[in-house]
């Protein structure tokens, strides 16, 4: 069997043999499937990453045959990148190097369900994780919009915030994450245990420094949902007052997201149920919680068009609320028109309605703006994923530039490399663990600028360059 990927010189039927018993997919169309993720979410990242293929995927079912397969790729020297729901935005889990895809999605066993928290394995669905959760009266702290169909290693290994982060805070706030184990490539595997804030060395590395096998994480009890919709005249009060329900002691809302009139356009699914164009706070708050809401969502000047409970909502047909907040919103505009495309802003000052509409007059007709308030150390934080309409990477950068001078910071989505992204620079801390854990440095590893800079330092070399990098 030849390279499919045509960047290796692995003879693939001998490796898959090599592999007995794991199951293995060696039919080509199978295998360019799972070598996409949401990169097209990008025109850029489409362009770099539609003809990157895998050459073989495995399917481990237990942490012995993961343990085999690692082995087995060290001792050949082959490519790995690992794979969960493929749910990323950037590539993460696009094989540019060709190689073993390791798709993680049976090892999915729930292992235990304690008071406050819940330990599975890697390839788990989140959406299983929560609804073994709900029959013990609890929920986890967040998941991302895709928990349907993304696992809960692929979410700590690329993601970071979701719906829950508003009261919880993102994914990296201490007791969020509350463990993990990981394993190595070497010619005998190991698992290694993360607590504590050690989890951090493993976090968001994009499967680069070690095999995501089982996460504890933390839960919170579930509460009786109320889904809300609110419709605003104008974007600055919506923002504004979106802002108020989400730092507000009186209520306690898991998510409440601000979107532009003209992205709600594109939610068919809402039509006749919320006023037409309007601008939309999507929230959901506790049902106890629904009159002080609606006090303070009315007195801000707007219309609780819907506040609904799961039976209400499949009554209606209408989808759940999380499927119009994150990036779930650029997904139904890219339903119906693949020439948007999208970006992730932070935005300097959460409560500065006044700074956003300034933007927003600036940014004119070609980007739509739709912001998620989560909190980090505590503080309510604001970013922005806007609909951006494509037409140039040169126009890209220059609405870059424009947000730059506004004072706003831009977290490339239409970059494939990890310190270009949420990260923004090297984690040394990451690319240490590396070093550890997959020596020969065959782990997803073209996703890094800093590895090939680094990968014939020591551990220890690469972690003090944490240090001379924060000095
Ligand atoms: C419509 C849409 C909405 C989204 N909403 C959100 C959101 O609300 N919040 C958010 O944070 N993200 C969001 N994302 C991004 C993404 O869905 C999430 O981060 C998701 O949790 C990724 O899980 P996955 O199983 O699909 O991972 P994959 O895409 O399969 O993998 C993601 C990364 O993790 C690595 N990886 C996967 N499994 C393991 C493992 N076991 N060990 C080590 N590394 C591993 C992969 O190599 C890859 O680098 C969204 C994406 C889309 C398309």
């Amino acid at each position: 069997m030849s390279s499919i990927s045509g960047k290796t010189t692995i003879d693939w039927a001998a490796f898959a043999q090599r592999l007995a018993p794991v199951e293995v997919i060696d039919e080509p169309v199978l295998i360019k499937k799972r070598s996409r993720d949401f990169f097209w979410y990008s025109p850029i990242l489409n362009d770099q990453l539609k003809r990157c293929f895998g050459d073989l995927v495995a399917l481990p079912k237990t942490t012995q045959e993961l343990a085999h397969c690692l082995s087995e790729a060290f001792a050949a020297e082959v490519p790995v990148v690992i794979r969960g729901g493929g749910t990323g935005n950037y590539g993460q889990a696009v094989p540019v190097e060709g190689g073993l895809i390791l798709d993680m999605t049976r090892m999915s066993e729930i292992l235990e369900i304690g008071e406050g928290f819940v330990r599975v394995q890697a390839g788990a669905l989140m959406k299983d994780i929560n609804e073994a959760l709900l029959a013990t009266g609890q929920e986890m702290a967040m998941f991302p919009s895709t928990k349907d169909i993304a696992t809960i290693g692929g979410f700590v290994a690329g993601g970071s915030v979701g719906i829950g982060s508003l009261a919880t805070g993102a994914l990296r706030e201490a007791g969020n994450l509350m463990a993990l184990s990981a394993m190595s490539v070497e010619a005998s595997p190991q698992e290694r245990v993360f607590t504590g804030t050690d989890v951090m060395k493993i976090h968001h590395a994009w499967g680069l420094n070690g095999v995501i096998t089982e996460v504890t994480l933390r839960t919170v009890p579930t509460r009786d949902w109320i889904a809300a919709m609110v419709t605003f005249e104008d974007y600055e009060t919506a923002y504004a007052t979106a802002y108020a329900l989400a730092t507000t002691d009186h209520i306690a809302p898991k998510l409440v997201s601000v979107v532009d009139a003209r992205i709600v356009d594109y939610f068919p699914r809402l039509k006749g149920h919320v006023r037409a164009g309007k601008e939309l706070v999507v929230s959901y708050v506790p049902r106890e919680d629904l009159a002080t809401f609606t006090q303070m969502a009315e007195a801000g000047g707007g219309v609780v068009d819907l506040a609904m409970d799961d039976t209400e909502r499949e009554s209606k047909s209408i989808p759940h609320a999380f499927e119009f907040c994150y990036n779930h919103t650029t997904l139904q505009v890219l339903k119906s028109d693949r020439s948007a495309t999208y970006q992730q802003i932070g935005v300097p000052v959460a409560s500065d309605a006044a700074a956003i509409a300034r933007l927003r007059q600036d940014l004119g007709e070609e980007v739509w703006t739709h912001h998620e308030f989560y909190r980090l150390n505590g503080e309510v934080v604001s970013i922005d994923l806007p609909i951006i309409w494509y037409s140039t990477p040169e126009r890209l950068a220059e609405l870059n530039a424009l947000y730059e001078r506004h004072g706003f910071a831009v977290y490339d989505a239409h970059s494939n490399l990890v310190e270009r992204g949420g990260l923004h620079s090297a984690d040394y801390s990451h690319l240490a663990w590396k070093k550890r854990m997959d020596p020969k440095g065959l782990l997803n590893s073209a996703k890094s600028v800093a590895w090939p800079i680094v990968k014939d330092l020591s551990p220890e070399e690469i972690e003090a360059k944490s240090v001379e990098a924060s000095e």
